[in-house]
Formats: structure tokens, C-alpha cells, sequence
């Protein structure tokens, strides 16, 4: 590898690399972009109410702008940045309350008719904490307004927030080869006039490429402008090329740290990781392979699935046998017959009570005289013969007393048949019933 500073500034830097590749510069650029931490606002409590001068003036606390919209531009100045004096403030001692290892607290108070500069934006503290470019606009106060504020910035990284990106226009671009046959070219200078980056020029009117080359962007539209001459063969004047392992990486800062200082940081930053990467890859190493730790995995599966199988076997139990009798005879009443006994299975129950219940339901609807069933079921048996026959008396002896209550019509007097006299049917009647009734 070999590495050229072309041009360092305290917000800038640009170098070409040669014998590299971008798989090894791209991960410096994204740490520069979403890793290196930096200060920048996080919170601000604006003042409300009337705000007074030396003098006595008062002002209203209002500005053109929202709050919110204010707290987002001072949340994008660039803070003076220091890595040695700072860090993160929820690991710091104070445990995310703010100290002077974790904060740096600003104040900004003025009236209008004014512009608030960043330059306003005051330190309570150390002065070298205080904004660099100092005329970054932040709002514009009319008659009668003025604001004040108070500003915490801390710690943060360009992954959480852009607010805490450190760097912009990070760029790995490949190193132009731009060449002009003077042979070929016939010094139209169509080239001149469309290159977007002024890359070629004039010289005791011949067309030759300037010394900024380098920012050739690889466009090649003074390659497709160029007309090649008929006794060329075809061949254009310009050819441009470039080399994959020939980069130019640049980019610049928002002034919160130089461009030396982010680029040292990174690389630290970098370094660390592959030194973290390189221990955890040795101790995976002296560790058990993980061929060994996938058969220790399906080992210990299979012993809990085992595990869970017994309880299940034990659960499959046979279903407990219950047995009902017949009960036993009254004195005095002929034995009821017992019937077998009946095992009836957990899972039987509840159609066997469902039957009966119909039973019993269809009962009472039945007739006294039904014809008795030839082989009555053994729940039909347990039922008591006297609860039959007792509902038998109450019904007779509910139709009697119907019987009783109702008022008998007299009966009339049957008309006499032919050839007898009246009376004579009525006595016949009477001599009929007697003979029933006796
Ligand atoms: S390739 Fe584009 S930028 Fe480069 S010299 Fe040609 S016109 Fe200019």
C-alpha cells in the first residue's frame, strides 16, 4: 500500500491510496460516518413570560419559529468535541444526571430586532467549548421578541442521529486516467465545453488535460463527444480508464473535530474491533467445536423429550370399573329382581343418566294400562312398584271424587215401546239393574 495526502485542512482531507481495495477503506468510511462519537445538543428548556433588559424593556419570549424547530438547528452545531474529556453519559458515574464528565451546558439569551447566531450560543464554563463557526444563523427576532434558553449537549454517535455525524461527503472514487492522443485529435475542444469538471483546457491552442485530473468523475462524456477522424480507423482522441486498486477517499467535518483527529479515531475505533473479533474467535477456538456443541444440543432434546413421554403413559390409565346393585326387597313386597351387575364406564355415564331422564319423563304420559314390556330394562326395575301403584289409587280416587262433585241430570223418562204401558220400561229398568247389581 502506498498513501498520498493530497490536501489537509482542519475540515478536510483527501488522499489517494494505491495497491488497496474498497473492501478495506469502505469499513474506515462507515465508522467515520455511524461509529466516531461526538457532542451535540440534546435537550433545551426554553424560558416562558416576559423576558427585561438593564433598562426595564420588556420582551415577549416568542419567535418566529417553533420551539421544536429551534432545538433541531441548535441540535446540528457543530460542539467543540473532545474524546480524552468526554464519554457517554449513560455509563458515566453519574449514572445519566449530567456532569461536567458527560455535559456541557450552554446558554443563549437575546432581544430582537436581531438574528441569533451560533456565535450566541455561550458555554457555561470552559470557553473553548463555544461553537466554532460562529455564524451559523439559528432564528431571526423582530421588535419586542427575545429568547432564552438553556442547552445540554452530550455524547452521541451518527447511527442514533445525524445531529452526532461528524463527517459529510465521505467518497472512495477511483484514480482517472484521462489521456489526449495529440496525434488523433483535431483540437475541436468539444470536450472542453461539455467536461462538468473542467478537466481539459487550452494550450498554444492544442487541447491537453489540466492538472486537476484527479476529479475527473468518470462521466465519459468527452469520450462519447469525441469525433474520431476518418484516418484514425475509428480511434477516438480521449480515452479515460481507471485502476480498482488505485482510490482516492475524502471527505470533510463539521468543524466539531478536525479531519486528522476522526480519521486517528476511527482507525482506533477499527482496531478495536478486530482485536475484540480476534479474541472471540480464539477463545470460540479453545472452546468445543460446534459439531461437538450441535450433538450436545440434539443430546439433551432427546433426553427431555423422553423426559415428557412418562408423565403421558401415566396419564393412560384403564377407566375405573363402577358397579351398581339392585337394592333390596321391602318386607312384605315380592323380591324385585335384581338385575346383573352393571359396569358402566366413565364415558357411559352420562348416557346412561341422559336415557333415564327420558324414561322418566316419558312415564307419566304413558297410560296406566300399557302393555307391560316383556323384559324390562334393569333400570326399569330399580323403580319401586309401590310409587306405581299408589299413582294409580290417587287417580282413582281423583275420578271418584269428580264423579262425586258433578250433579247428576235426571235422567229422563225413556219413552214406553209399543204395546206397553208407561211405567212399565222404568220398572223393567229397575228390574235389569238389580239383576246387574247383584
Ligand atoms: S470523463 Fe467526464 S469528467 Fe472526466 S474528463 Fe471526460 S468529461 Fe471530464
Amino acid at each position: 500500500m502506498k498513501l498520498d495526502v493530497k490536501e489537509l485542512k482542519d475540515n478536510y482531507l483527501k488522499m489517494v491510496i494505491e495497491k488497496t481495495s474498497t473492501s478495506f477503506l469502505n469499513p474506515i468510511r462507515r465508522i467515520l460516518i455511524s461509529e466516531l462519537p461526538k457532542m451535540a445538543i440534546e435537550d433545551v428548556e426554553f424560558h416562558l413570560g416576559p423576558i427585561r433588559d438593564e433598562t426595564g424593556k420588556e420582551y415577549e419570549s416568542v419567535t418566529p419559529l417553533f420551539d421544536e424547530i429551534i432545538a433541531h438547528r441548535l441540535g446540528l452545531l457543530p460542539i467543540p468535541t473532545d474524546l480524552k474529556l468526554f464519554g457517554f453519559r449513560d455509563i458515566c458515574v453519574c449514572k445519566g444526571e449530567g456532569c461536567p464528565n458527560c455535559t456541557i451546558m450552554y446558554t443563549l439569551n437575546k432581544k430582537g430586532p436581531c438574528t441569533v447566531y451560533s456565535k450566541d450560543l455561550e458555554p457555561l464554563g470552559d470557553a473553548k467549548f463555544a461553537i466554532k463557526n460562529q455564524n451559523i444563523p439559528i432564528v431571526k427576532l423582530d421588535e419586542g421578541q427575545a429568547i432564552l434558553i438553556y442547552a445540554t449537549a452530550i455524547l452521541g454517535k451518527g447511527s442514533e442521529h445525524a445531529k452526532w455525524q461528524t463527517i459529510s461527503g465521505a467518497s472512495i472514487r477511483y484514480y482517472p486516467e484521462v489521456k489526449i492522443d495529440a496525434e488523433i485529435c483535431d483540437n475541436g475542444g468539444g470536450c472542453i465545453d461539455i467536461c462538468p469538471m473542467n478537466i481539459m483546457k487550452r494550450d498554444d491552442g492544442k487541447v491537453i488535460v489540466g492538472d486537476n485530473f484527479e476529479d475527473c468523475i468518470l462521466c465519459n462524456a468527452c469520450v462519447e463527444i469525441c469525433v474520431p477522424r476518418q484516418d484514425s480507423a475509428g480511434k477516438k482522441a480521449i480515452e479515460v480508464n481507471y485502476n480498482e486498486n488505485h482510490l482516492i477517499f475524502s471527505y470533510e467535518t463539521d468543524e466539531s473535530m478536525t479531519a486528522l483527529d476522526v480519521l486517528k479515531e476511527s482507525i482506533a475505533i477499527f482496531t478495536n474491533k478486530l482485536r475484540n473479533f480476534s479474541e472471540n474467535l480464539e477463545t470460540a477456538l479453545a472452546g468445543p467445536l460446534w459439531e461437538e456443541i450441535i450433538e450436545e444440543e440434539e443430546e439433551e432434546e432427546e433426553e427431555e423429550e423422553e423426559e415428557e413421554v412418562v408423565p403421558e403413559e401415566v396419564a393412560e390409565e384403564e377407566p375405573v370399573e363402577i358397579v351398581i346393585k339392585a337394592p333390596e326387597p321391602a318386607e312384605g313386597e315380592e323380591p324385585i329382581p335384581s338385575p346383573d351387575e352393571i359396569s358402566i364406564f366413565p364415558e357411559t355415564i352420562e348416557g346412561k343418566e341422559e336415557e333415564s331422564k327420558e324414561e322418566a319423563e316419558a312415564e307419566p304420559e304413558a297410560e296406566p294400562e300399557a302393555e307391560p314390556e316383556p323384559e324390562p330394562e334393569p333400570e326399569e326395575k330399580d323403580e319401586p312398584e309401590e310409587k306405581v301403584e299408589e299413582e294409580e289409587k290417587v287417580e282413582e280416587e281423583e275420578a271418584v271424587t269428580e264423579e262425586a262433585e258433578e250433579p247428576e241430570e235426571p235422567e229422563e223418562p225413556k219413552e214406553a215401546e209399543e204395546g206397553e204401558e208407561p211405567g212399565e220400561s222404568e220398572e223393567k229398568d229397575t228390574e235389569e239393574n238389580a239383576e246387574e247389581d247383584a
